[in-house]
């Protein structure tokens, strides 16, 4: 069993502006860095002087309080604050929809206005609470111009790239829902870590490729890592790429977040098939890129995942070689049980297979843990994200309406 639940009566919550409504002229101050900040709010006529003043101020407001609006920044002056509102915009995501499986994971869709000609766009983003951590499966993109055989996403054309304010948004809005701000609280029944932050851990594995869209993710990393922004370790936030190889130095020396990498085959012939981008960066360049990856050391291991496709990819042999392959990179292998999507052309591994395999690696000295599949009433698994418009047309709305009231 598991429960969706319609935000769209108005009086349950403020809600942003419809989608229907004209895009918004007023930029937005979300996800911007510092200097950007305040060469926004000088432009805007703010005097400079007080300009580094008051992007510490608003930094304070959206990152540590979590304001959604100008008005709830009491230390900021009326004036100041209709002007500020008349010009910018901190506007969060439309949460179109927001289901909670039975295991605690939630997954939201998510709507950002349209951007110049295009439409609104619709996103997925996930949390998943386990034992002392939270962690929250943000997007990049919508959609992926990668075609993955495996992937649900991987069969939507590219929409667009997520801009910075909007890959901030999906943390904001998923700790507010939450009540992961100092004023607010955690819905009655929710099931959250027992202590620490609710949100503890960022991963970018929801859709897109992270690193076709590396400067908007990489200044939307940057106030999520920030001290006196989002303030979550770069330990604790992974970046998760099918292998865009020639970005992957600047990710370490840029970004300094955790790496994971989409292998899921170890010969060339298959990863080919599987994760077609292998044709242009092959499993060898993709090795000695990980090798090369700033500041890696066994307590800042890569994380290697692998999808176990039954008959393709799961022969104690594969499990040789993905061993082989990866001798002397400090790594962790993720073994993720495919989850399928309506139409999926793959089955999953079957459970002792995938243990057997387990077992392989780990007594090469892996910490492989079995992705433990979470939020499966609702669809919430990796390569299960899709937008709402893309669910509708797939026809497996009514699989999930079906799940939905088990
Ligand atoms: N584009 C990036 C990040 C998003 S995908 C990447 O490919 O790494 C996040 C993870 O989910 C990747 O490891 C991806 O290969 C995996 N994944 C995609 N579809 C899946 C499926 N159907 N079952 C299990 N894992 C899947
Ligand atoms: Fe894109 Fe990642 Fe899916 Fe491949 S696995 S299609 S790169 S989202």
């Amino acid at each position: 069993m598991s429960a969706t639940i319609d935000l769209s009566d108005a009086t349950a919550r403020p809600r942003p502006a419809a989608a229907s409504e004209p895009a918004a002229a007023k930029r937005s101050l979300l996800g911007l860095s510092r200097e950007d900040m305040g060469a926004a709010l000088i432009e805007a006529g703010i005097p400079a002087k007080q300009a580094k003043m008051r992007v510490q101020q608003l930094w304070h407001w959206l990152y540590v309080r979590g304001v959604s609006d100008f008005g709830q920044m009491a230390n900021v002056s009326k004036d100041l604050r209709a002007a500020l509102d008349e010009q910018f915009e901190i506007r969060r995501p439309e949460i179109v929809e927001e289901q909670i499986s039975v295991d605690g994971t939630r997954k939201w869709l998510f709507r950002f206005p349209s951007r110049g000609a295009g439409r609104p766009v619709e996103i997925e983003t996930v949390y998943i609470p386990e034992e002392g951590r939270g962690t929250l499966c943000v997007s990049s993109q919508v959609g992926c111009t990668l075609t993955c055989t495996f992937c649900h996403t991987g069969t939507q054309r590219l929409v667009r790239n997520l801009e910075p304010s909007e890959i901030v948004g999906q943390v904001l809005t998923a700790r507010e829902r939450l009540g992961d701000f100092p004023d607010a609280s955690t819905p009655q029944g929710a099931i959250v870590p027992s202590d620490g932050r609710l949100v503890s851990n960022v991963v970018m594995m929801g859709m897109g490729e992270p690193l076709y869209n590396y400067d908007n993710v990489k200044s939307a990393l940057s106030v999520v890592s920030d001290g006196d922004g989002l303030a979550l370790s770069k330990r604790r936030i992974t970046l998760s790429t099918s292998g865009v190889v020639p970005m992957i130095p600047k990710t370490g020396e840029e970004m300094g977040v955790m790496l994971a990498i989409s292998l899921h085959a170890v010969t060339d012939e298959l990863r080919d098939v599987l994760v077609p981008i292998n044709k242009k960066y092959p499993i060898k360049e993709l090795m000695d890129a990980c090798r090369a990856y700033p500041g890696l050391s066994n307590a800042r291991r890569i994380t290697f995942e692998y999808v176990m496709l039954k008959g393709v990819n799961d022969s104690l042999a594969d499990a040789r070689e993905l061993v082989r392959l990866l001798k002397g990179i400090p790594a962790k292998i993720n073994l993720i049980p495919f989850n399928p999507w309506p139409g999926s052309p793959y089955e999953c591994s079957d459970w002792e297979q995938i243990e057997r395999f387990a077992e392989l690696v780990n007594q090469a000295g892996y910490a492989s843990p079995i992705r433990t599949p979470r939020g499966r009433d609702i669809f919430a698994a990796c390569g299960q994200l899709k937008s709402e418009s893309e669910r509708m047309k797939r026809g497996d709305r009514l699989a999930l309406e079906a799940a939905v009231a088990v």
